[in-house]
This record gives C-alpha cells, structure tokens and sequence, in this order.
C-alpha cells in the first residue's frame, strides 16, 4: 500500500437545514422532538474516513486489471481509470456514535437521524477530498462506487475494504457478509483524478433515489453498456 490516511471531521455540527428539504423528513422542523434529536446528534458526532493511495494496473489494451494489487475488472473502471495509474481507495462513514442515537421509536424522526447522518457522511467526504487534492495536488475529481452501478457490482466493496487495513478499527464503519456497510450512512470507492463530471448517477436507473446528484443521461449509459 502506498500512503494511507485517517480523517476525523470535527468541524461538522448537524443543523435543521437537512430536514427542510423534505427529501427525508415529513414531519414538523421545529419540534421539540427534533430539537431534542438535534441535541442527542451534536453531543456524539464523529465523521471519519481512511484513505489510500493505490497502483492502478492495466493490460495491453488499457483495460483495468488491478487496483492496489487486487483484481478488478469492469468496464465502469476502464472507462475512468483507463489511462490513470493512480487513485485513491477510500471508506467514508458518519460514524456508530451518530448512527445509534436514540430516535424514540418514532418512524419520522428516524428519517431526521438518517438526514443528519448522511449530513455527517458528505462532510467528512469533503474534508478527505480536500486533504487528498491538496496532498496530491489534484484537479478535479470524482468516484466511483462498488454496487452503484450493475457493471461494479457491491461485492468489489470487499477488495476496497481489503485495500485499506483496519477499517473498522480506524473508522467504526463495519463490512457485513452480504457486502453492506453499517452504518448505512457510508461510502466506499476510489477517488480518482478525471477532466469530466463524472457521475455513478448519470449512468444509474434508480429513479426514485432521493440522494441523486445528477440527472439520468441515456447516451452515456447506452456508451457504457453498448
Ligand atoms: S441515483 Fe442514487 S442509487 Fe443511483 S448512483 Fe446516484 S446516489 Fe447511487
């Protein structure tokens, strides 16, 4: 493994302002039970993330063999990582301190808790994101996701894990037998240098997701399943 890296992002305070947009919580923003949620979160929050720097190996016709030693294949990967020899495996979680507040049984606040946690996951992302530009001296970047897409399937979450040593130890972010993360307010990938705006979502047929980040672009999902 080449450099490898633990991130805490302490910065992070959960406010109301992920509740407004409706795309989680229904229910009323101002009340005491969110402002005692609110409360529970703020007291426990501790987002972190590891990440390393890992050998992108190709064939003779550049098509992905290997990344950090492990063997990968697939054609998401060849159509972003084809001509690099570097990216950066990485687990990003909003932590189990957050991820086990108390939510009162209460079905709507749970869904507030899931907005907080996922608030907690995208900062701790962009604090790695930020540390890994300015380490590496990178221009723009995007990832890319085991099991966004059919083609990279959520077993491959495994070999990323596998990449980076003692995940849980580092993270409290835990890799179950089934290939799912907990808390479910994680993230893992490779993060990788790129002049496009990539997206997993352009290419990604779950229309109803509420955490979209890019609108469905069938040419370039039909580019990558021709
Ligand atoms: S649309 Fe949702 S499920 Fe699909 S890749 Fe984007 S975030 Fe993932």
């Amino acid at each position: 493994m080449m450099e490898r890296f633990v991130f805490l992002e302490t910065d992070y305070v959960p406010d109301l302002d992920m509740l407004r947009d409706g795309k989680f919580y229904h229910g009323d923003v101002d009340s005491p039970a969110v402002a005692r949620l609110l409360e529970r979160c703020r007291a426990v929050v501790r987002p972190r993330a590891v990440a390393a720097c890992v050998e992108v190996s190709h064939d003779s016709e550049g098509h992905v063999t290997a990344v950090g030693g492990e063997e990968m294949s697939s054609p998401v990967l060849d159509g972003q990582l084809g001509k690099l020899h570097r990216a950066f495996a990485y687990v990003a979680t909003c932590g189990p301190e957050i991820a086990g507040v108390d939510y009162e049984g209460d079905d709507e606040l749970r869904r507030a808790l899931l907005a907080f946690c996922i608030g907690a996951l995208n900062a701790v992302t962009g604090k790695m994101t930020a540390a890994l530009t300015e380490r590496y001296h990178l221009g723009k970047t995007a990832v890319l996701n085991p099991g966004s897409l059919p083609e990279w399937p959520l077993a491959e979450q495994d070999k990323v894990f596998r990449l980076l040593g003692d995940v849980t130890g580092d993270t409290g972010a835990v890799l179950g037998e089934n290939h799912f993360m907990s808390p479910l307010a994680s993230s893992s990938g490779l993060l990788f240098e790129t002049e496009q705006d990539y997206q997993n979502c352009s290419y990604c047929t779950n229309f109803g997701c509420v955490i979209r980040r890019a609108p469905y672009d069938p040419e370039k999902a039909a580019q990558l399943r021709k």
